[in-house]
């Protein structure tokens, strides 16, 4: 696997189509300009990797259009050393992103095969933040909890309650919530007993399933 002067230029290409569709947070677009798409794809698609465009990546699940992960990933809000819980970890791009946002990340895949080849490129990456797990993203990750920061990127029917409770006093999750479409969620934590509710729009998830693959 390679990373040429070629991808490079189409990955600059791309943060520029980021920032003029609105995305402003200039770590993330650091983040995203710095990270190969093309290595979590699979090598057909490598000529397409920087359109900002969904692609699948088997077990009929799709990696998410860049301008999703880079709006999801705003929102988040992320600081260094946080811990992030994300559901869904598909290729492995957006745990990457948020790794070098600094985060420590905790990330769940319920599909064997696409867990096995998440974990192998992060190995190949040398991204030692991530931690990755087999496991049913309804359940949330009860051992590791609390988390700073959740991101669900499955199209969930209602916000699972495990994953409210697994918040710290103070801490964001964003997921989309709906079925054929989903309503972009972020909800704060801010007691025990208390959540918010922001809608930052529409988009289009494959959907989050209940159990293991
Ligand atoms: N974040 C991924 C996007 C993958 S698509 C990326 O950057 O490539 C969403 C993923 O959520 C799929 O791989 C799907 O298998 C997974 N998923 C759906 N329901 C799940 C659940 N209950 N637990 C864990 N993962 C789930």
């Amino acid at each position: 696997m390679q990373d040429t002067y070629r991808h490079q230029g189409q990955r600059k290409r791309l943060v520029d189509t980021l920032r003029k569709k609105g995305i402003h947070d200039e770590r993330v677009l650091a983040a995203i300009g710095q990270l190969p798409r093309h290595f979590f794809l699979e090598e057909a698609f490598e000529e397409w990797a920087y359109q900002d465009k969904p692609f699948p990546i088997g077990c009929e699940q799709t990696i998410s259009q860049p301008y999703t992960v880079a709006f999801q990933t705003q929102l988040l809000e992320v600081e260094k050393r946080q811990k992030v819980l994300e559901v869904g970890t598909g290729s492995g791009y957006q745990a990457a992103v948020l790794a070098l946002l600094g985060a420590r990340v905790f990330t769940i895949e319920r599909h064997r095969p696409l867990y096995l080849r998440a974990q192998k490129m992060f190995r190949q990456l040398d991204l030692r933040g991530i931690r990755c797990y087999h496991r049913d993203g309804y359940l949330g990750l009860p051992e590791m909890a609390p988390f700073d920061r959740i991101i669900v990127t499955a199209g969930a029917p209602t916000v699972p309650f495990t994953l409210k409770e697994q918040l710290t006093i103070g801490g964001l999750l964003v997921i989309p919530v709906g079925e054929e479409q989903q309503r972009m969620l972020r909800i704060i934590r801010h007691s025990e007993t208390e959540w918010e509710e922001e809608d930052h729009g529409d988009f289009r998830f494959v959907p989050f399933l209940p159990g293991m693959e």
